[in-house]
C-alpha cells in the first residue's frame, strides 16, 4: 500500500477560504488512501515575492553572495511555514490527525547553494513512520536544509521539486500537482482556444514543454520524476470535491498506448539572436567563443555555423535569452581581437516554436510539414535546431502567435468544435 502524494500550489493556498477547500480535497483523498496521504504546500500567493522584496530591502542594494544568501533563504521559505500550520489546522478540524514538518524537522537535506539548492536526501524515517500511520503530513514545500543546519530553498517555482522528492522517498503511488489550470494542454489555450488538454504524456515531451515555457510545473521535478520514476499527475485545485478532475499524467512512454507524432507546441519569446560576423574561420574558433560565454554563465541554445565568402571566414549565429544578451555582447565585444570577426548584430525581436514529440523518433516527414505550415503563411525561418523528440525553428517574434496557430492545425491537434 504506496501513499499518495498531493501538492497545492500559490493559488490553490491562496487565502482561508481556498485552504478549507484544500482541507476538503485532502479529506477525500485520504478515504481511499490506505497508505496514507502527504500534502505538500507552496506559500499563499504573492507573499514570496512579498518576501524576496523584504530581503532585498533590508540587504540594500547589490548585496548578493554569501553575506546575503543565508539569511535571504530564512526569510523567504517562512510563506511555506505559514501555510503548513494553516492546512493542518483545516485538517484537524475535520477531525483527521495531521501535522505540519518543516523543511529541517523531515529532514529534507540539500547542498548549500542558498536560494537554489539542489535536494540530497530525504533522511525522514519519523516522517515516512508518520505517513504509514495514517496521520496526514502537511509538508512546507520549498524549503530544505544543509549538513550544516542552515536553512534553503530549492528556487522559485520548487514546491514541485520537494513534492516529486517526497514521493520519490515515500515511493508514493502518484504525486498529484494541483494548481489553477486542469492539466498540460497541447499548446497555450490563449493563443489558440483550440488547444486540448493532454490525457498521458511522456515525462521526456514534459521536460521538453516545461524547459521551453510551459509554466504548469518546475523543470526539476519533472527531471527528478523521470530519474525515479514518479507518475505526476497535474489538476485543477479549483475542482468540486469528488468532481471528475483526472489532469494530466506525466509518465513512463511505455505507458502511453496511442503516442502522438507531435504532443504538444511551445513557444518563447525571450530569446535574443546574436550574429559574430566574419569571423576567421580556423580549428577551436567555437570551443572559444563558447567557452567564452559560459564562463561568463550564458546560457546559450541554437547555434549555427557557415561560411562566409569563402572558407576562410565563417558567421556564427547563436541565441540566448534576452536578459542574458547584453553580457553575451560585451564577454565578445571585449575579445574582438582575440577571437577575430568583423562585426556583431544582435536581433531580440525573435522567438523560438517548437513542436515536441517522442513519435517522431519513428516517424518521418515531421520537418517538413512544420517547414510547409510555416510557409504557407509567409513566415520565414532563421535559425533551424532539432533533436530526437523536439523540432525548434527561430521567426520574427511578430509572428509567434500565426505559428503556433498554423502548427497546432497542422499536426492535427485542434479540438474539434
Ligand atoms: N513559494 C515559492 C515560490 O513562489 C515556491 C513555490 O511556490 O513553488 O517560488
Ligand atoms: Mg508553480
Amino acid at each position: 500500500m504506496s501513499p499518495i502524494v498531493m501538492k497545492f500550489g500559490g493559488t490553490s493556498v491562496a487565502d482561508l477560504e481556498r485552504i478549507n477547500h484544500v482541507a476538503d480535497l485532502v479529506a477525500k483523498q485520504a478515504e481511499t488512501s490506505p497508505g496514507g496521504v502527504a500534502v505538500i504546500v507552496s506559500a499563499m500567493a504573492g507573499q514570496t515575492n512579498h518576501l524576496v522584496s523584504l530581503a532585498t530591502g533590508a540587504a540594500g542594494a547589490g548585496v548578493v553572495g554569501e553575506n546575503f544568501d543565508d539569511e535571504y533563504d530564512v526569510i523567504v521559505s517562512s510563506g511555506e511555514q505559514v501555510t503548513s500550520g494553516l492546512l493542518a489546522l483545516a485538517l484537524r478540524k475535520r477531525g483527521l490527525k495531521a501535522r505540519s514538518w518543516l523543511g529541517w524537522q523531515m529532514p529534507m537535506l540539500t547542498n548549500d547553494i542558498h536560494g537554489k539548492a539542489r535536494i540530497r536526501d530525504i533522511d525522514g524515517e519519523a516522517f515516512s513512520q508518520a505517513v504509514g500511520s495514517g496521520e496526514i503530513a502537511v509538508v512546507a514545500g520549498f524549503q530544505g536544509r544543509t549538513k550544516e543546519d542552515r536553512i534553503t530553498t530549492l528556487g522559485r517555482g520548487g514546491s514541485d521539486t520537494s513534492a516529486v522528492a517526497v514521493a520519490a522517498a515515500l515511493h508514493a503511488e502518484r504525486c498529484d500537482i494541483y494548481t489553477d489550470v486542469d492539466g498540460v494542454y497541447t499548446t497555450d489555450p490563449r493563443i489558440v482556444p483550440k488547444a486540448q488538454r493532454i490525457e498521458k504524456i511522456s515525462y521526456e515531451e514534459m521536460l521538453e514543454m516545461a524547459s521551453l515555457g510551459a509554466k504548469v510545473l518546475q523543470t526539476r521535478s519533472v527531471e527528478m520524476a523521470m530519474n525515479h520514476r514518479v507518475p505526476i499527475r497535474v489538476l485543477s485545485s479549483f475542482a468540486e470535491v469528488g468532481a471528475d478532475n483526472s489532469g494530466t499524467l506525466v509518465c513512463d512512454e511505455d505507458e502511453i498506448m496511442e503516442k502522438q507524432v507531435v504532443s504538444g507546441i511551445a513557444y518563447s519569446r525571450d530569446e535574443a539572436k546574436i550574429s559574430l560576423l566574419g569571423v576567421s574561420n580556423h580549428p577551436g574558433i567555437a570551443a572559444d567563443i563558447f567557452s567564452r560565454l559560459a564562463e561568463a554563465n550564458v546560457n546559450v541554445d541554437m547555434i549555427v555555423q557557415a561560411d562566409a565568402r569563402g572558407p576562410e571566414q565563417a558567421n556564427m549565429v547563436f541565441t540566448c535569452t534576452e536578459r542574458d544578451s547584453e553580457l553575451a555582447i560585451s564577454v565578445l565585444q571585449d575579445a574582438k581581437s582575440k577571437i577575430g570577426f568583423e562585426s556583431i548584430v544582435v536581433d531580440r525581436d525573435v522567438a523560438k516554436v517548437s513542436v515536441i514529440g517522442v513519435g517522431m523518433r519513428s516517424h518521418t516527414g515531421v520537418a517538413k510539414t512544420m517547414f510547409d505550415a510555416l510557409s504557407a503563411k509567409g513566415i520565414n525561418i532563421q535559425v533551424i535546431s532539432t533533436s530526437e523528440i523536439k523540432i525548434s525553428v527561430l521567426i520574427d517574434s511578430s509572428y509567434t502567435e500565426l505559428a503556433v496557430r498554423a502548427l497546432h492545425t497542422a499536426y492535427g491537434l485542434d479540438a474539434e468544435s
